[in-house]
């Protein structure tokens, strides 16, 4: 039996075959710890992970001293909210962040305020979207930090964070991204995009798992942080542990693949989206969820009518490897928190599906899913008696 097509992007993605060539001699041959500055196993670990961390920070026009790797974007995320509450708290305890973040970010909040901080969950629109000026009117005098991710990992929305920084910078408040889902995807530029802190990861860009980074402004202003694992004193004593050199080189080889096929990347990606789009779209009843247009090229997201969610997923199951609502939530029967702060009832958040359209994914995949969804959606609507007149909203 063949295994399904993958279009699950944005839960990870298959390492590049040219990101693991690159990776491997620093298992074997090089393995050297890089914080080893007394012979040459050391040094050459050290040159490596020196390398890696000016492409990283060349990716977001930081500079290389501003990166510090963890194991993620959720550890960054950690690191970022929990290391700038415990370091601004006595300049106020007020933090900003948004209903559809990931729960990497919205935990953290919520583990704050359990510790006496105030958290603004913004809403969005039936789009996605912040409102601008209900973001501007929410700061406040004791307001510490914003937090509001580039691409949303469900619906693929693209916040404006030129806008948001412009707001942030002018009433003095730390702005953190999570970029998860927009390194090597989308343009990232922390100076012209005023970011004070940017949670990055390797895995949804080809790279492997385990590795990530928070950028951490320097300059103007320079950013304070409470650390939050003590140890060695590794990346400049904001996280001990030994650096994880394969990891990291693999990280920027992804990071460098993924910018300098950023433009053709996209393009395929829009293209195969609109190829399935175009199919399932025809039937009635199937709703676009997120931004039309201002979002990730590879991300399609649906309700669907008159079915079942856990039916739907279970059909398409041997075609295709989807999601429904996030991969961290996908085992819990509960509806997406995403779908229904676009103001979805909970059952048609429920009969959702998330398409991560990826690098390696081809038309006559995209054909056989789109065939696949379609019988499966009309026989279980066959079964449900399901007879309906509203059209697809959308176009994209
Ligand atoms: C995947 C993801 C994370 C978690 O990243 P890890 O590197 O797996 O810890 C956080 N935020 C967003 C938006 C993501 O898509």
């Amino acid at each position: 039996m063949s295994r399904p097509i993958y279009l699950d992007c944005h839960s990870t993605t298959p390492v590049d075959p040219q990101v693991l060539e690159a990776m491997l001699p620093y298992f074997t041959e090089r393995f050297g710890n890089p914080s080893s500055i007394t012979h040459a196993y050391g040094w050459e670990a050290e040159a490596a992970v020196k390398q890696a961390r000016q492409t990283i920070a060349d990716a977001i026009n930081a500079t290389p001293e501003e990166i510090v790797f963890t194991s993620g974007a959720t550890e960054a995320n950690n690191l970022a909210i929990k290391g700038v509450a415990e370091a601004y708290f006595n300049r106020g305890r007020h933090i900003v962040t948004v209903q559809t973040e990931h729960r990497a970010v919205l935990d953290p909040c919520k583990y704050l305020e359990s510790l006496g901080f105030e958290v603004t969950y913004l809403p969005v629109n039936s789009d996605g979207l912040i409102d601008l000026k209900q973001l501007e009117q929410t700061l406040r005098a004791d307001t510490i930090l914003v937090s509001v991710m580039a691409a949303n990992n469900e619906i693929g929305v693209l916040q404006p964070l030129t806008e948001i920084g412009k707001i942030c910078r002018t009433h003095q408040v730390l702005l953190h991204t999570d970029a998860a889902q927009a390194i090597a995807k989308i343009p990232l530029d922390v100076e012209g995009m005023n970011i004070d802190l940017m949670s990055l990861t390797a895995h949804k860009v080809y790279g492997p798992k385990g590795i990530g980074a928070l950028y951490i402004r320097r300059r103007n202003p320079r950013v304070r942080l409470a650390s939050q694992i003590q140890g060695g004193g590794q990346e400049r004593g904001m996280r001990s542990g030994t650096l994880y050199t394969p990891q990291i080189v693999g990280f920027a080889k992804a990071v460098e693949l993924g910018l300098s096929q950023m433009a053709s990347e996209s393009q395929h990606q829009l293209q195969l989206k609109q190829r399935l789009w175009s199919q399932v779209s025809q039937l009635e009843g199937i709703h676009l969820n997120g931004h039309p247009t201002q979002r990730l090229p590879g991300n399609l997201n649906i309700s669907v009518e008159g079915v079942d969610g856990s039916a739907l997923l279970l059909g398409l199951q041997p075609t295709a490897a989807v999601s429904s609502g996030s991969a961290c939530s996908s085992t819990s029967t509960t509806p997406s928190h995403v779908l229904t702060a676009l103001g979805h009832s909970e059952k048609l958040a429920y009969a959702s599906l998330r398409f991560g359209i990826g690098r390696f994914n081809t038309a006559e995949e995209i054909d056989k899913v789109a065939k696949e969804a379609i019988s499966t959606i009309q026989s279980l609507r066959q079964a449900n008696n399901f007879s309906n007149t509203s059209h697809s909203l959308h176009r994209l």
